[in-house]
C-alpha cells in the first residue's frame, strides 16, 4: 500500500466505495487520517463498515464541517451531467475534490529514495482505446526484460494498493478520462496519449471536454516524456503544444497512418512493420505480423507506444521485440477463443463503442460479425464504412431490430440473444472465416459488465465445438 501522510490527524471524506474508494480510505487512515465514507448504495457501506470504517451520509448539510478534502471515485459524476450531491456540498464548505490519482502521485516519493541509484518512474497510459492493452503490454515487456514493474489504475490494482516502489522500480498506470480529469495532482514521468474517439461524451459535456479531461495529463505535470498518437487532430494538436520544435525528442509521436521519417523521434507501424526513426535515420524495426496476440492496425498503435515507452527507458528493439512474441493478449480484447474447422473465434467484447468496434472489424476477413448492445452516442455510420470485411451480422441486445436496420447495407439477422447469435452465426459459417464479437454497444442491457458477455460468448461457442466433436 501507498500510505497516505498528508492528512494525519485530519478529517478527511470517501465518496464512492468500490475498489478505488475504499483503497483510498484504507491509505488515508494508514497515513493517520480520520476517513468519513459514504456511498448512495447500501451494500457498499456495508463493506466499508466491515473494514471499520465510519458512515456517514455527505449529502447532509453540515457534512463537511472540518473535512480537510474529499476523495472521489470515477465512477461518480463530479461536473457533468449534474455533480453529486455531496459534491455540491463540499464545494459549498471549501473542501478541495480529489481522487486517488491526486493522492498517489503526491504520496509516492518518500525520504527513502534519497538512497535509491535509480529514482522509480510512473508511467501513465491515456486515451479512448488501447489503455488496457498498452499498459498490460507495457508491464509485460519491462517484466521480461527483468525490471521491478508493477500495473495499476483503471486495470487491474488500484493505484494505492500497489507496494511502494523500489530502487530503480516502475509504476505503470493507466488512467481513465474520469481520473484525469479530478486528480490535483499528476506527475508521470512518461505520459501516453493513445488516440481519441468520441466515448463518455456526457461525463464530459461533449468532446472538448473529453479531450482537456484527457490532455490534463500533461498540462499538469509535464511529463519528461510524452508519447502521443498522432493519427487525429486531438493527438497532433497535443504534439505540437508539448514541442520546441520538429526536432524536440521529448515528444515522440506514433502512428498506424502516417510514415514519420521526419527530424525528432518517431515510432509508426505500416503494412504490418514497425519503425523507429531517430533524427531522419532509421534506429529499429519490428515485423508485427508475427506477433500472434497484436491483431490489427489498432493493436500495431498500442504496441508502437509500448515499443516508444520501453526505448525510452533503455531497452533494445530486440528486447522489445521478444516482449511482444510473449505477450498472451488480454481476455476480450481481439482475444481467440478458439480455432475449429478452419474458423476462428475472436471475443473483443470490449469493444464497447463504435470506434474500436470498427477497429476490430478492420482486423479480419470474412468475418460473421456478433453485434450490438446499448447504443451510445454518435451513430453507427463508422460502422458501415468499416464492414467491409463482413459476411453477416448476428445483432443482439434488447434493440436488436433497431441495431439491425441502422446498419445499412449491411446483411444483419436479428438475434437478440447471444445464444441464438452464436447458433445462426455457427450455422453459417465457411472455411476461412472469422466468428467476430465485438459489439460496438455497452453491455448493460443484458449483462452486469463486458466481461460476462464475453464470457457468454466463450462458453457458448466452446460449448457447441465441444458437442460438434
Ligand atoms: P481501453 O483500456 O482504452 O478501453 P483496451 O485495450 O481495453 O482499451 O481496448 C478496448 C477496445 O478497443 C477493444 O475492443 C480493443 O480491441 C480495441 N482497441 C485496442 N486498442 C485500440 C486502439 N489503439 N485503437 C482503437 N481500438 C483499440
Amino acid at each position: 500500500m501507498i500510505v497516505v501522510n498528508e492528512y494525519a490527524g485530519r478529517k478527511t471524506a470517501v465518496l464512492g466505495l468500490g475498489r478505488s474508494g475504499i483503497s483510498a480510505a484504507m491509505a488515508l487512515r494508514a497515513g493517520g487520517a480520520d476517513v468519513l465514507c459514504w456511498d448512495d448504495n447500501s451494500a457498499a457501506q456495508d463493506t466499508a463498515r466491515d473494514q471499520g470504517f465510519a458512515i456517514v451520509d455527505l449529502t447532509r448539510e453540515g457534512a463537511f464541517e472540518g473535512v480537510a478534502c474529499l476523495i472521489v471515485s470515477p465512477g461518480i459524476p463530479h461536473l457533468y451531467p449534474a455533480p453529486h450531491r455531496a459534491i455540491v456540498r463540499a464545494w459549498a464548505a471549501r473542501v478541495p475534490v480529489d481522487n486517488d490519482i491526486g493522492l498517489f502521485f503526491r504520496a509516492l516519493a518518500t525520504p527513502e529514495w534519497d538512497n535509491f541509484e535509480i529514482t522509480p518512474k510512473v508511467i501513465a497510459v491515456t486515451g479512448s482505446n488501447g489503455k488496457s492493452t498498452t499498459a498490460t503490454l507495457i508491464h509485460h515487456v519491462l517484466a521480461e526484460a527483468g525490471k521491478s514493474v508493477q500495473l495499476a489504475g483503471n486495470i487491474g490494482r488500484g493505484v494505492l494498493d500497489i507496494d511502494p516502489p523500489g530502487d530503480g522500480g516502475i509504476v505503470v498506470l493507466e488512467l481513465s478520462s474520469y481520473q484525469t480529469e479530478l486528480a490535483r495532482a499528476m506527475t508521470p514521468d512518461i505520459a501516453i496519449f493513445t488516440n481519441l474517439s468520441a466515448d463518455h461524451l456526457a461525463r464530459h459535456g461533449g468532446l472538448g471536454g473529453y479531450f482537456a479531461a484527457k490532455r490534463r495529463l500533461f498540462a499538469e505535470g509535464g511529463p519528461e516524456r510524452a508519447i502521443v498518437g498522432v493519427d487525429e487532430n486531438e493527438g497532433r494538436f497535443l504534439a505540437g503544444q508539448l514541442s520546441e520544435g520538429a526536432a524536440d525528442d521529448r515528444v515522440i509521436r506514433i502512428s498506424v497512418g502516417e510514415k514519420l521519417t521526419g527530424a525528432g523521434w518517431a515510432v509508426f507501424a505500416r503494412k504490418g512493420f514497425l519503425s523507429e526513426y531517430r533524427k531522419g535515420r532509421q534506429v529499429g524495426s519490428i515485423d508485427l505480423r508475427k506477433v500472434a496476440a497484436l491483431p490489427g492496425a489498432h493493436n500495431h498503435q498500442n504496441a508502437c507506444a509500448a515499443y516508444a515507452t520501453c526505448r525510452t527507458l533503455g531497452l533494445a528493439p530486440r528486447v522489445v521485440e521478444d516482449g511482444f512474441h510473449s505477450f498472451a493478449g488480454l481476455a476480450h480484447r481481439s482475444q481467440i477463443i478458439a480455432q475449429h474447422q478452419g474458423v476462428t473465434y475472436v471475443n473483443d467484447s470490449k469493444a464497447t463503442n463504435v470506434d474500436s468496434a470498427a477497429k476490430a472489424l478492420g482486423a479480419f476477413k470474412n468475418i460473421r460479425w456478433i453485434c450490438g448492445g446499448l447504443e451510445k452516442e454518435g451513430g453507427l455510420e463508422a460502422l458501415v464504412t468499416a464492414s467491409g470485411s463482413v459476411t453477416k451480422a448476428y445483432v443482439i441486445g434488447r434493440e436488436a431490430a433497431g441495431f439491425a436496420m441502422r446498419l445499412s447495407g449491411v446483411d444483419a439477422e436479428v438475434c437478440t440473444t447471444m445464444a441464438r447469435a452464436v447458433a445462426a452465426a455457427m450455422g453459417d459459417v465457411q472455411d476461412g472465416d472469422v466468428v467476430l464479437l465485438a459489439p460496438a454497444a455497452a453491455s448493460f442491457d443484458q449483462y452486469d459488465n463486458f466481461e460476462k458477455r464475453g464470457d457468454d460468448f466463450t462458453d457458448l461457442v466452446r460449448a457447441a465445438i465441444e458437442t460438434a466433436d
